[in-house]
């Protein structure tokens, strides 16, 4: 194939940009990525003794408000009607998430009504004011007082940002909503579903066009390789959705991340928790939560003898490990802007998806990202007269 387009990375953002460049524009798009299989940390597999699809990377739940985004991805697959809810364990005991009118009222073991719950949690968030808040253990206090707080967020934030609540920044909790209502959806979208038949046939229908080539197991900085850096660079347009510091050697500093690390188990039984998600409140307990698999389909055949679970362990990410969450210190955000000077440097080369830009990107934001970058850059770049 003589590309028109190299797209490095076989992710969300990188599929979205060639499916649109091959089958809007009939452009030829080469797609390379270093790891063996397609879709970027998206993709999904059958565990071999139970048939029960295990999302490799961490559990993934599809949401948005989007509504063009939405339109576009049901071209590509059906979605069930999954609606996503999390539990959390604090000391033994399971409480709802988020943090609603049952977990407040389960906590105090208590039948506050909306209002009256709205005037303790009040009175006991009083100690800081969420407006001027300098870190996450104020702004925590301030949004759900400090009992809650303690219970629910400081240890497993502690956990999972291998930081004290006191060090991090307001920020990371302000995605957290607390509501006077029993409502316990995870999330606020319009929309939400998972893939009728899994992320990995939904990922290889975007790339399924006559137009689209994938290679798989092909590092876009081996130059053993023809699809390398130093010889497309400047000679055919690149999309690059693989981590920023590495396209510049590290010369701008090493971009921190949070990775993760899964243990997976196949169990005799077949029901582990009765549940998707159960997070683990309590610092004594080393994993942040557990997924048990099968119950994101239950509309599925799985059988009824066995379950796969997977317990979640956070940590900061050494340059060999997967990078999973920026962690966005003061020293990374310099880094990226010298990263962005240098980007401004590279012919016709376009800086897409989570690790491209270091941020945190949901699926949703990633596509929505993706076509704003095919419309905005790539079509008039590539085909000016369409
Ligand atoms: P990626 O999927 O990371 O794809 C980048 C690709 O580039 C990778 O395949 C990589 O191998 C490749 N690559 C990198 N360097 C090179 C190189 N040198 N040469 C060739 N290829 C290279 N989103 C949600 O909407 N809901 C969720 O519930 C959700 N849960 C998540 C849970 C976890 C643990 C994580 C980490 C993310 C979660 N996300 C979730 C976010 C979701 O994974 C991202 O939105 C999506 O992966 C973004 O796609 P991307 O294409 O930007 O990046
Ligand atoms: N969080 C918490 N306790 C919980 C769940 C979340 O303290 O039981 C905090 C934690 O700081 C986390 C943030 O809320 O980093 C966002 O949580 P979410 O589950 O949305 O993050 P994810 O890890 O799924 O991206």
């Amino acid at each position: 194939m003589n590309p028109d387009l190299i797209v490095v990375g076989s992710g969300f953002f990188g599929l979205t940009i060639a499916e649109r460049v091959a089958d809007e524009l009939g452009l030829k798009v080469l797609i390379i990525d270093r790891r063996p299989h397609i879709g970027g940390n998206a993709y999904s597999v059958a565990e071999p003794e139970t048939g029960i699809e295990v999302h490799q990377y961490g559990a993934h739940l599809f949401h948005t408000s989007n509504a063009p985004v939405w339109e576009y991805v049901n071209r590509f697959t059906t979605f069930t009607p999954y609606v996503h809810r999390v539990y959390t364990n604090y000391q033994g005991e399971v409480f709802p998430l988020p943090i609603n009118l049952g977990t407040i009222n389960q906590f105090f073991r208590s039948a506050y009504a909306p209002g009256e719950a709205r005037a303790l949690i009040a009175d006991q968030a009083s100690e800081f004011d969420v407006h001027e808040a300098a870190n996450l253990e104020q702004k925590g206090i301030a949004l759900i007082g400090r009992p809650l707080f303690e219970a629910f967020i400081r240890d497993y934030t502690a956990k999972q940002w291998q930081t004290p609540a006191d060090e991090l920044p307001a920020e990371v909790i302000s995605r957290l909503p607390v509501r006077y209502t029993y409502d316990n959806r995870y999330f606020n979208d319009t929309f939400e579903g998972l893939p009728a038949d899994g992320y990995t046939a939904w990922l290889e229908r975007m790339a399924d066009h006559p137009n689209i080539e994938v290679r798989l197991s092909t590092d876009f900085f081996d130059e053993s390789q023809p699809i390398n850096k130093k010889a497309v660079v400047g000679r055919i347009p690149v999309v690059y959705t693989g981590p920023v510091d590495r396209y510049f050697d590290y010369t701008g500093g090493t971009l921190s991340w949070r990775t993760l690390d899964f243990e997976q188990e196949v169990l005799p039984i077949g029901d582990f928790q009765g549940t998707p998600v159960m997070n683990y409140a309590d610092a004594s307990v080393p994993y942040t939560r557990i997924h048990e698999f099968r119950h994101f389909h239950p509309e599925r055949d799985y059988p009824s003898d066995k379950t796969v679970i997977m317990r979640e362990f956070s940590r900061f990410a050494n340059r060999d490990d997967e990078p999973y969450y920026p962690v966005n210190t003061s020293s990374d955000r310099e880094s990226l802007l010298h990263y962005r000077e240098l980007q401004a440097g590279e012919p016709n080369v376009f800086f897409g998806g989570r690790l491209g830009t270091y941020q945190y990107l949901d699926m949703h934001m990633a596509i929505g990202s993706a076509l704003s970058m095919y419309s905005n850059k790539l079509k008039p770049l590539l085909s000016p007269e369409v």
